[in-house]
């Protein structure tokens, strides 16, 4: 077989430990003997950017903006204790934060579903996608603890010189204050990245805050949704036969669980981080998710939702084999192959990326699977577990199978 041509580079973001093992096995058996593979490289490894001075996240983030299509390897947030593992001269920032920071944008996260493996919830049939916004709210607050007795108040002052100010509390003993914020304009592009994703990948929308009781903050985030769901994608959504829908998140919650799945459900910050946790553990496990960073100017980029299976790491380099579950990062690499394809109308990219995804669910359907995965597993067959490596070799037998 001939391998498939690329026209535009994609933007390969290389990571640590673990999933650093697997991007380089993924890269040499799955990719590469198919794909006359064409990348940007930028090495986000903790050694690497600590020899830039952390300057390559930020030159990967702008070739991002550049290609529009990246894949991520998950990296080190550097803590204290790898301050010292490293020898680092500073305690980088979290890359994805940096990333986030220069692309702006709306993570979605769906779990990839597999014959033998149930969610929790026996309706669910369907993945259900959490679009989580990730600016503001709780994450960027002004916190107090109120020693005793006093006044609390809100004061804004324009620049124009005008005031609002309002009692907030008359505490006449110890309490708590929080001052939470949020921007029109990062609410807009939260809201155009989700319909946009809704469009990308016909699926309804869904949307929820708590507006009856928070009547000038959550109502604001529910009129500008509506706003711009009127205004700029009324008409593509009836096109396409999808539908956006808002409800109150109490409601929200309630019909998610009683659900079928397949819809984007559009969150506010704190709400996304955890209902975000509560579904993908209900649908099985962090391996097994896809996860897309969507920029509201229509850059992606795809990485795997876990982190660096550090433990795992510290085996390997004791020479262990490792049953390590590489299907968040393979898909991370579909899903990017899949974007570069369709936006290059490359047409057997496309395919290429569907059927490699379909052997590597057939193969753990079969019964074929990474350790973490076998007590999940109810299928008819005993689970076999394999390496990672192992693991990677089963699904290219059977993509040599469905591509020939
Ligand atoms: P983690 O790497 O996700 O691993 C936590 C545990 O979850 C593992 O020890 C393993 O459990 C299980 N696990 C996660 N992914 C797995 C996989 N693919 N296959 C099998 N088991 C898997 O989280 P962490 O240990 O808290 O963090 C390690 C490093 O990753 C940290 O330095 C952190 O900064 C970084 N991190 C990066 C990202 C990112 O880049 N997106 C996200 C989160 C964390 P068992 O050990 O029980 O097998
Ligand atoms: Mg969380």
């Amino acid at each position: 077989m001939e391998k498939i041509k690329m026209t535009t580079p994609l933007v390969e973001m290389d990571g640590d430990e673990m999933t650093r093992i697997l991007w380089k096995e993924i890269k040499d058996e799955l990719i590469c003997p198919y794909v006359d593979l064409k990348t940007e490289y930028y090495d986000l490894g903790l050694v690497h950017r600590e020899e830039t001075g952390d300057q390559v996240t930020v030159d990967a983030a702008n070739a991002n903006k550049k290609y529009g299509v990246a894949v991520k390897c998950a990296t080190i947030t550097p803590n204290a204790q790898r301050v010292e593992e490293y020898h680092l001269s500073r305690m980088w920032k979290s890359p994805n934060g940096t990333i986030r920071a220069i692309l702006d944008g709306t993570v979605f996260r769906a779990p990839i579903m597999v014959r033998g493996i149930s969610p929790v919830v026996r309706t669910w049939k369907q993945p259900i996608t959490i679009a989580r916004h990730a600016f503001g709210d709780v994450y960027r607050a002004t916190e107090y603890r109120v020693p005793g007795p006093g006044k609390a108040e809100l004061l804004f002052t324009g620049a124009d010189g005008t005031t609002f100010r309002e009692t907030v509390n008359d505490f006449d003993g110890p309490g708590v204050l929080q001052g939470q914020f949020n921007k029109d304009s990062s609410i807009s592009s939260f809201a155009r990245a989700c319909f946009q994703y809704a469009v990308d990948t016909r699926q309804d929308l869904w949307f929820s805050t708590k507006d009856t009781i928070s009547k000038q903050y959550d109502h604001t985030f529910k009129d500008l949704f509506q706003e711009i769901y009127d205004a700029e994608y009324r008409e593509k959504f009836e096109a396409l036969g999808i539908e956006y829908f808002y409800t109150l998140i109490d409601d929200a919650v309630a019909r998610v669980i009683r659900s079928k799945g397949g819809f984007i459900w559009a969150c506010k910050n704190y709400d996304g981080d955890v209902m975000s946790d509560m579904v993908s553990t209900a649908f099985g496990s962090l391996a097994m998710m896809t996860s897309v960073l969507v920029s509201p100017d229509g850059n992606y980029e795809y990485e795997a939702a876990h982190g660096t299976v550090t433990r795992h790491y510290y085996k390997y380099l004791k020479g262990e084999e490792t049953s390590t579950n590489p299907v968040a990062t393979l898909f991370a690499w579909t899903g990017a192959l899949r974007k570069r394809g369709e936006l290059d109308g490359i047409d057997g990219l496309v395919r290429f990326a569907g059927a490699l995804e379909r052997a590597t669910i057939d193969t753990i359907e079969s019964g074929v699977m990474t350790g973490d995965l076998c007590s999940l597993w109810e299928g008819e067959n005993p689970a076999r577990k394999v390496t990672s490596l192992q693991f990677l070799r089963e699904i290219r037998a059977r993509l040599d199978k469905a591509l020939a």
